[in-house]
Formats: C-alpha cells, sequence, structure tokens
C-alpha cells in the first residue's frame, strides 16, 4: 500500500497529520493506498514556504522564470506514460484517456512560456508636459489551487503554470481521492529546476482548504469542483479579501437540429456523453432532439452503439469505458438512474448490473441512456456525473433553449446543424461559457480561457489564457515626470 503525504519546500514529506483517507483502484475497488490529510499546522508550513520562496521568485525577470518551464515540458513528455499509468489507477480512466489529459496540462505549460509576451503592459508618452504613464501587471503574491479528483493533473495544470510564470508561489490542494498526481507534477518542477516552495502540494480535506481560505498570506484562490463547495469557496474566500475563481458542477446541452448531419452528431455523442465515465464538466449529459422523427432516428442509432461501449479497467486498451471514481459515486449515479424510471423517464439502455467477470469488485457503470427526459425529472436537474445520457425531445428551436437557459448551471451547449445564420444566433444568445457548432465538446486551448456562467461559475475570470493572466496579476498604473525636454529640436531633423 502507498502512503502519500505533502510536497512541502521541495521536498517530499510525510505527513504529521493522524487523519488518514484511502485511495481505491476503481477498476478492481481495492484499497490501493492512503492519503495523509494535512492539518493546519502543515498547511502554515507550506504558505511560509511558498511566502518565502516569492522575495526571489517574483524579482526574477520573466524571461528567465520561463527557462524552468521549458525544461518542465521537456520532463513532462519524458515521464508522460509513467504519470498517466499512475492517473489511470487512481482514477480509474483509460490509459489513451490519462495520457491525452496530460497533454492538455503540457499546452498550458506551453502558453505559460510565452509569458514574456504577454506581460508587456502598456506605456502613454507625454500625458503632460515632462509626464509619461504606463501600466504594468504585478504578481498577486502566494496563490492556492484546490482541486477535484477528475482531471488530477489538468485541473491544477491549468492553474499552477500561468500563475508560476506571472511571478506568483503555487500551493496546490487536490483532491483526496487522487492525490499522486500532483506529487509527481511537483517533483518534476523541482527537477526542471524550481526553487523551494515554488509550488507545494497540500494533500488534504477541507480542513487544508478551509486554511488556505482563511490564512492571511494566501492572496488568491483557484478552485475547481462541485457547485455548493464552489460557493461557500468563493464567498468564504472573499470575505477573507482573497481573489477568487471557483468554478462549479455543469450540466452541457447538445441540441439538434433536423438538418445536421446526424451521424455525425451519433457519433460524437458517444464520447462526448460516455468518454471518461461521463465523469467531466464537459460531457454532454442531455441532447436535446427537435421534432419526433429526427429524435426517433437519432435513439435508434444511439441505442446500438451504446450496447456497444466495452466496459472494462482503464488498463486494458480496449477500453472504451472504465469505472467510476467510488463506491458511492456508483451508488449514488444509480440510485439516479432508479429515480429516472420511478419519474416516467423510457430507460432504454440499463448500465446497472454489469457484470465483468475478474472485477467483480470495480465501480463499473455501463453506459446508460434515457429517453423522453423532461424538466422536473431529478436526472435533469440534478449533475449525475457518471456515464448517463438523457435524451430530451421538443417541437422547435426556441422551446430548446428555452431549456438550456432555465438550466441552473451555464458550462457549455453545442449545436448540430447545417444552417449558418441559425447555429450563428446560438452562438451570440445562448447564455452559457462555452459554445460549440458542430463538435463534440467546446473546450478551448490553452490560449483561450476556460469558464463557465450561472452557477457553473462563481466571480470574475475564467481559468487560463488571456483571463488566466488577468486573474494571476494585478494591474498597476504608473504616473512619472521628469522635468527637463532636451533635445525637442532633433523630431524636426
Ligand atoms: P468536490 O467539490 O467534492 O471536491 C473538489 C475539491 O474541494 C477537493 O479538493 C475536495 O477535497 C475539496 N472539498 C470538498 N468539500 C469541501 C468543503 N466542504 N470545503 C472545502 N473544500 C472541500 O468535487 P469532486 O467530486 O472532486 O469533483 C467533481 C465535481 O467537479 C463535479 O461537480 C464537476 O462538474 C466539477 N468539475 C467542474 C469543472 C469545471 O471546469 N467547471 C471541472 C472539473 C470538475
Amino acid at each position: 500500500m502507498k502512503h502519500i503525504g505533502h510536497y512541502i519546500d521541495g521536498i517530499r514529506r510525510k505527513g504529521n497529520g493522524k487523519r488518514t483517507s484511502p485511495i481505491f483502484n476503481p477498476s478492481t475497488g481495492e484499497e490501493i493506498g492512503q492519503t495523509s490529510l494535512a492539518t493546519e499546522a502543515e498547511v502554515d508550513a507550506a504558505v511560509k514556504s511558498a511566502k518565502k520562496a516569492l522575495l526571489k521568485w517574483s524579482e526574477l525577470p520573466s524571461v528567465e522564470r520561463v527557462q524552468i518551464l521549458f525544461n518542465y515540458r521537456e520532463l513532462m513528455h519524458k515521464n508522460l506514460a509513467d504519470i498517466a499509468a499512475v492517473l489511470s489507477e487512481e482514477n480509474g480512466k483509460t490509459f489513451e484517456d490519462a495520457k491525452n489529459e496530460l497533454m492538455r496540462g503540457i499546452e498550458v505549460v506551453e502558453y505559460a512560456c510565452g509569458i514574456p509576451q504577454m506581460l508587456k503592459g502598456e506605456f502613454s508618452s507625454q500625458v503632460s508636459e515632462g509626464a509619461d504613464a504606463w501600466s504594468i501587471r504585478a504578481p498577486v503574491g502566494v496563490c492556492a489551487g484546490i482541486t477535484p479528483f477528475n482531471f488530477p493533473a489538468l485541473v491544477p495544470m491549468w492553474m499552477f503554470p500561468l500563475a508560476i510564470a506571472c511571478g506568483n508561489t503555487f500551493l496546490l490542494k487536490p483532491s483526496e481521492k487522487a492525490p499522486s498526481c500532483a506529487m509527481i507534477l511537483a517533483s518534476l518542477l523541482s527537477e526542471a529546476g524550481a526553487p523551494a516552495g515554488l509550488l507545494n502540494v497540500l494533500n488534504g480535506d477541507k480542513v487544508a482548504a478551509n486554511r488556505l481560505l482563511t490564512h492571511p498570506d494566501v492572496s488568491a484562490i483557484s478552485f475547481v469542483g462541485s457547485t455548493p463547495v464552489a460557493e461557500y469557496i468563493y464567498q468564504t474566500g472573499a470575505a477573507n479579501n482573497k481573489r477568487v475563481q471557483a468554478l462549479g458542477s455543469a450540466k452541457n446541452h447538445m441540441l439538434i437540429m433536423p438538418d445536421a448531419d446526424l451521424d455525425m452528431a451519433v457519433d460524437v455523442l458517444v464520447n462526448s456523453s460516455y468518454g471518461s465515465s461521463g465523469q467531466r464538466c464537459m460531457a454532454i449529459s442531455v441532447v436535446v432532439i427537435i421534432g419526433e422523427e429526427t429524435a426517433d432516428k437519432i435513439v435508434e442509432r444511439l441505442a446500438k452503439k451504446v450496447k456497444k461501449l466495452n466496459v472494462g479497467p482503464g488498463s486494458d486498451p480496449a477500453t472504451d469505458l472504465g469505472p467510476v471514481i467510488d463506491k458511492e459515486a456508483k451508488e449514488r449515479i444509480c440510485q439516479l438512474i432508479e429515480h429516472g424510471v420511478e419519474q416516467g423517464a423510457n430507460l432504454i439502455v440499463d448500465g446497472r448490473n454489469i457484470e465483468l467477470p475478474g472485477y467483480d469488485n470495480g465501480f463499473f457503470i455501463g453506459g446508460t441512456l434515457f429517453d423522453k427526459v423532461t424538466e422536473d425529472m431529478d436526472i435533469y436537474q440534478q449533475e449525475i456525473f457518471g456515464p448517463v445520457l438523457s435524451v430530451m425531445r421538443v417541437a422547435d428551436y426556441s422551446a430548446a433553449c428555452h431549456i438550456i437557459q432555465s438550466n441552473n448551471y451555464g458550462n457549455g451547449a453545442v449545436i448540430f446543424t447545417r444552417d449558418g445564420g441559425l447555429a450563428r444566433s446560438f452562438c451570440r444568445h445562448i447564455s452559457v461559457g462555452m459554445v460549440g457548432v458542430n463538435v463534440p465538446i467546446p473546450v478551448p486551448g490553452a490560449y483561450h480561457s476556460f469558464g463557465g456562467w450561472r452557477r457553473s461559475l462563481f466571480g470574475d475570470h475564467h481559468l487560463h489564457g488571456p483571463e488566466g493572466i488577468r486573474f494571476y496579476t494585478r494591474q498597476k498604473e504608473i504616473s512619472t515626470r521628469w522635468p527637463g525636454n532636451l533635445g525637442a529640436e532633433f523630431y524636426s531633423q
């Protein structure tokens, strides 16, 4: 059994706390380790280390800071397969998915390598006699990230590469359910040349999170997780004078018009709904179809594909659909499926009671498909975060948009159509943070920013891209006057 502690001041620590949390292999259901849950004193020690490192780091020219990130990119590539194996073992996602996750994280490192260009600021010469004005973007100080289980590498990498490139130091509190990846990410950063304290990892639960939220030396908090916790983090962090961005839960809709390429829509739906067992904040969990005839065609084609999904352990290259994270998640999802049946939805494919010889204790749920779901049902109202797709049937485009607009969450939405004018209206008017046209999941690249609207995001800034730089820096305006204007006559020569 492995024991995962913390990474503080450039050294792996065992953890002094008496409290621990089990780590499972979701494919076998076996307990494979324990996470040490950080105490308040350990958080304080990590903040002290980050604050000490900040003095030199924030003074280092940005071109020198990014040399470490260039090295880090190489080390990430070199160790990609090993990190992906650990990620897949603790999270349950397939090895391919785990590698893709890491590649997306490396894209943020690459974006952060360009920070000298992006921190240039603005300058106005001669705003009055002998005076100039300019702006700089200064680091905010010690920043913290609190992250979920579903992307143990990517979500932290949405945060810390950009934060440190901007001149901040960073404390990461990963999910206690999948803690190993963050430890590897931090030790590789040290190997890349990072000074002690630049990136500290505190494994733990809400005790560590709460201390970060109230610690006077933490200036900014980035959070990604479920909406109730996101709202709490935002309110508590703001009450303690911190800058906060808190990304929450999601319910992402795909709208299919009768004129769409239906085969293409069905193909992409399978991956965007069931990939990573639906445990993605950008997974499509609801498909809204215009017209009965289109809906009949799609449900028939979808059902065939969902039944064929190969359910298995993340380590098997033939697996399409791995397990969900733990026993509680499996029970919660199965209970929601039961509510769906009780509340009158048509269960077309039932993924419960799936049997996998050799993996009897794994947390598996097969692909599940509901038809004729309505807005009042629990399976529509709640984020399921599992391999369950709901089909809703409506008469026209405005009824579909009304459903999407009325949902609590506003992370992403996609339209499938061949009508350019309609697609353009959808992009302009639908009130979610990330919109797609004829694409599986509208996840922006590292050089754009990621974030939802409504109860999917608390705070003003999205993650990474230009919004990430704004979040991890403070604008400063400087006005100077230097009397004397010698040499003005040279202008005319
Ligand atoms: P979670 O909210 O349970 O936990 C997230 C983090 O918060 C973990 O580090 C956890 O230890 C900590 N935490 C939990 N309870 C806390 C409390 N009471 N006080 C302080 N900290 C607390 O989320 P999860 O189950 O790990 O992840 C799944 C959720 O994350 C889903 O709702 C999913 O939609 C969401 N998510 C959203 C995005 C996005 O970009 N919007 C991305 C990934 C995941």
